[in-house]
C-alpha cells in the first residue's frame, strides 16, 4: 500500500482537520482525522462546503504525514509501528526518530499559515481551501489576540480572505470562535477533553485542556464541577491534570487543575485559591502555559 494520510493531533481542533485537509488534497494524499470534529470545525467545514476527513483509528502499518503536532503523546494510536513520512508543524519540537524525515516547522501562530505560503498556487486556486486555511489561522491565534500571532499570520489570513470571499474577516473569525464556546448540550467532563492535550514533562504525564470563551463566566460557575472532572480524570496515569478556560475577550486565563498545589505556584508565582489561579494575559497553551509548567515539574 503506497497510500499516505495526513493526520493531525488527537482531540483534534480546526488546524488539525483544515491543514490535513488542504495538505492531502495538495499532495494526493488521504486526510484523516483522530477524534470527533468540534462544533468550531464543522462550522468552517460547513461553510466551505467541505467533508470531514475519515476517521483513522491505528496507523499501524500506514505511511503517515503529521500535521499541527510532533510529540508522540498527541499521535494517532500505533504510530510507532507507522512509517512517519513528513511532520509539519508549529509547535515546540519533541521528536526523535530513527530515520531521516522531512520535518517543517516554523514559529507562527498556525499549521494552515506554512502551508498557505508553501503552496500559494493551488491554495489560490482553490476558494474552499483559502476559506479551511483562513479558518485555522482565526482558531489557532484566536482571531489574531493570541500572543502567537506574526505578522506573517495576519498576512497570510489578508491574502486567504481575499481567495474565500470573506469580507469581514475579524466578524468571520468571533463566529467561529464562539461555537466551541456554546457549553449547553455538553457535560463538563466533555468539555475538558474536547481540546485536551497529553504531555511528558520530564517522565511525568501531564494533560491540559482547554476552552476559549468570549464570556467565561457561565463555565467559570461550575468550578466544582470541574475540579471534580479532573481529579477523575487524573485517575488515568496523570501527575497532574489542568484546564485552561480562557476569556477572549478579556484575555485572560482561570487555570483549573487537580494535581500539586506547589508546582502551579513554581509556574505561575500565584497562590492558587480553590485549586485554580486567575492569570491575566495568559491565552496560549503552548507559549505561555507549557514552558512554565514544564519548568516546574523539573
Ligand atoms: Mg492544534
Ligand atoms: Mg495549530
Ligand atoms: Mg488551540
Amino acid at each position: 500500500m503506497n497510500e499516505i494520510y495526513v493526520i493531525g493531533h488527537k482531540s483534534p481542533d480546526t488546524d488539525s482537520v483544515c491543514s490535513a485537509i488542504v495538505y492531502a488534497g495538495i499532495k494526493g494524499y488521504i486526510p484523516a482525522r483522530l477524534g470527533e470534529i468540534n462544533k468550531e470545525t464543522a462550522y468552517a467545514l460547513d461553510f466551505f462546503k467541505t467533508p470531514a476527513p475519515q476517521i483513522l483509528e491505528n496507523a499501524e502499518e500506514k505511511k503517515i504525514v503529521c500535521v499541527d503536532h510532533n510529540e508522540a503523546t498527541q499521535m494517532a494510536d500505533g504510530w510507532d509501528k507507522a512509517e512517519i513520512v513528513e511532520i509539519i508543524d508549529h509547535h515546540k519540537i519533541n521528536f526523535d526518530y530513527a530515520s531521516p524525515i522531512y520535518f517543517h516547522s516554523e514559529p507562527v501562530g498556525c499549521t494552515a499559515t506554512i502551508i498557505a505560503k508553501q503552496h500559494r498556487g493551488e491554495v489560490k486556486a482553490n476558494p474552499s481551501w483559502a476559506g479551511l486555511l483562513l479558518s485555522a489561522i482565526l482558531s489557532d491565534t484566536v482571531v489574531f489576540k493570541s500572543p502567537t500571532t506574526t505578522e506573517e499570520d495576519k498576512a497570510i489570513a489578508a491574502e486567504l480572505a481575499a481567495v474565500a470571499g470573506i469580507e469581514d474577516v475579524i466578524a468571520f473569525g468571533v463566529a467561529l470562535k464562539t461555537k466551541n464556546a456554546d457549553i449547553d448540550g455538553r457535560s463538563i467532563q466533555e468539555i475538558i477533553v474536547s481540546d485536551f492535550k497529553d504531555f511528558d514533562f520530564h517522565g511525568k504525564k501531564i494533560g491540559i485542556g482547554q476552552i476559549e470563551v468570549v464570556e467565561s463566566a457561565g463555565i467559570e460557575s461550575k468550578a466544582d464541577e470541574i475540579i471534580a472532572g479532573l481529579q477523575s480524570l487524573k485517575q488515568n496515569g496523570y501527575e497532574a491534570v489542568f484546564f485552561m478556560v480562557t476569556d477572549i475577550m478579556k484575555a485572560g486565563t482561570r487555570l483549573f487543575f487537580a494535581g500539586d498545589e506547589g508546582i502551579v505556584e513554581k509556574a505561575f508565582g500565584v497562590k492558587p485559591e480553590n485549586n485554580s489561579v486567575y492569570l491575566p494575559g495568559v491565552m496560549s497553551r503552548k507559549k505561555q502555559i507549557v514552558p512554565e509548567l514544564e519548568k516546574a515539574f523539573a
